[in-house]
């Protein structure tokens, strides 16, 4: 029996019931910011990501799924979507003019990664990013969005870290101490960290082996060589966050897999989650419009993990949210035609009404409204018709009682269920 390919699920039921919950918060909260929704195609040109990502990153180098078309096109299903989003605003014109644009995504991302907790192949990322604004305020305003966002789902254990990793022209002086570190302790690193420090060795930073973590003990710090333009960018930032009582700890670790960071780097962790199992993370990225060959705009954004919001909003909420529906039940020809009549009016008025269309006794059709999880049977026989009424049984709490069916959309209306 084929089974969904590895790494990859099917969403259905409660988590997926939390799924469609989040997404409907998300485009409330970012329509009442300012942000609109953009949607961009799964598969890009390989060098979408290549050149923003970046070719020595691990989500260009080991986990893309790349393939030539049938046309002989290199293209990727896309691991992230900021490049994507950068793209598109590039290709559609958005910079023409220098108003600031805010957009967001929600949609499937595609990494092969190593299986572990959390970690899905397919994947769902929310994104929001700021075109436009290099200053501070930008990022604060964003991650004021952000935190507002994690607040309507009902968040509240989360600790965010930020660091600065300053613009690419004080990085030179930072690699150079960097390197010059490594040289003395390179025997200690994994064997991915000493090809990263000959091809980026900001990475090393970001390693979550142990062994690589503690080998870091003393390492030089990004944040003392920052330029000065940088420097008053982030002591600004923390300003705004502390006057917002958005709380933070600096984490001069902080430098993401990505290489299109510039300046503000920012990550959110839950406590709900294992140690390695960042929320979400995102910064400022001034350089990469250019590099994608639009203007020099800057950007600022972030994605969280949809999977692992879903999960965290089931364990804190429990039940999913929605009314379940009530089962209608008609017994015999006449009261089967007049249920779907009267359900087809209920429905029209709003209300979540499903109809036993089988022609099945009145013991089986409460037998699978019990199983299926309905709290609310609605039957309607040839008695009921005759008298104008409905008999109503509460499933859980075996109550029964009749309601006049004119009545009936006010007590569906008001019913918990
Ligand atoms: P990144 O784009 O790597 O910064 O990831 C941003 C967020 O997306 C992470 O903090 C996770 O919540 C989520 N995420 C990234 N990769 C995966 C994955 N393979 N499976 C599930 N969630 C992921």
């Amino acid at each position: 029996m084929a089974q969904a390919v590895k790494g990859t699920r099917d969403l259905f039921g409660a988590e997926l019931r939390w799924f469609q919950w989040i997404e409907s918060v998300t485009h409330r909260c970012m329509a009442r910011h300012g942000y609109e929704e953009i949607r961009t195609p799964i598969l890009e040109e390989i060098e979408v990501f290549k050149r923003s990502v970046g070719e020595s990153s691990d989500i260009v180098n080991k986990e893309m799924y790349d393939f030539i078309d049938k046309g002989g096109r290199h293209v990727a299903m896309r691991p992230e979507n900021t490049a994507g989003v950068v793209r598109a605003a590039i290709q559609h014109r958005f910079f023409d003019t220098s108003d600031p644009r805010r957009l967001y995504y929600i949609g499937p991302m595609f990494r092969y990664e190593r299986m572990q907790a959390w970690r899905y192949r397919q994947f769902w990322q929310i994104g929001a990013e700021i075109f436009g604004v290099a200053a501070p305020e930008a990022d604060a305003e964003n991650l004021t969005l952000l935190f507002e966002l994690l607040r309507e789902l009902g968040l509240s254990k989360l600790s965010l870290s930020i660091n600065s990793v300053g613009a690419p022209e004080s990085r030179p002086a930072f690699y150079q101490a960097l390197r010059a570190f490594f040289d003395k302790s390179e025997s200690q690193f994994c064997g991915d960290c000493r090809r990263r420090i000959l091809e980026n060795p900001l990475r090393v930073l970001d390693c979550k082996i142990p062994s690589c973590q503690a080998a870091l003990e003393g390492h030089p710090v990004i944040t003392d060589f920052l330029d000065e333009a940088s420097r008053a960018h982030h002591a600004r930032l923390k300003e705004l966050l502390n006057a917002l009582e958005i709380p933070f700890e600096e984490n001069p670790r902080l430098v993401r897999g990505l290489d299109y960071y510039t300046r503000t780097a920012f990550e959110v962790l839950s406590s709900d989650l294992g140690a390695q199992s960042a929320l979400l993370g995102g910064g400022r990225y001034d350089g990469l419009v250019k590099q994608l060959g639009g203007p020099d705009v800057p950007g600022f954004g972030w994605a969280i993990g949809l999977d692992r919001l879903a999960m965290l909003t089931q364990a804190i909420h429990g039940l999913p949210p929605g009314k379940k529906p009530a089962l209608l039940i008609p017994m015999g020809q006449r009261a089967a035609l007049k249920a779907m009549v009267l359900a087809r009016e209920w429905r029209k008025a709003g209300m979540d009404i499903q109809l036993e269309t089988r022609s099945i006794t009145l013991k089986k059709a409460l037998q699978t409204a019990n199983r299926r999880g309905f709290q609310l049977a609605m039957i309607l026989g040839d008695s009921e018709i005759d008298q104008g009424i409905i008999t109503v049984k509460d499933l859980n709490k075996g109550l029964q009682e009749a309601i006049p069916q004119d009545g009936a959309v006010a007590y569906l209306s008001s019913s918990q269920y």
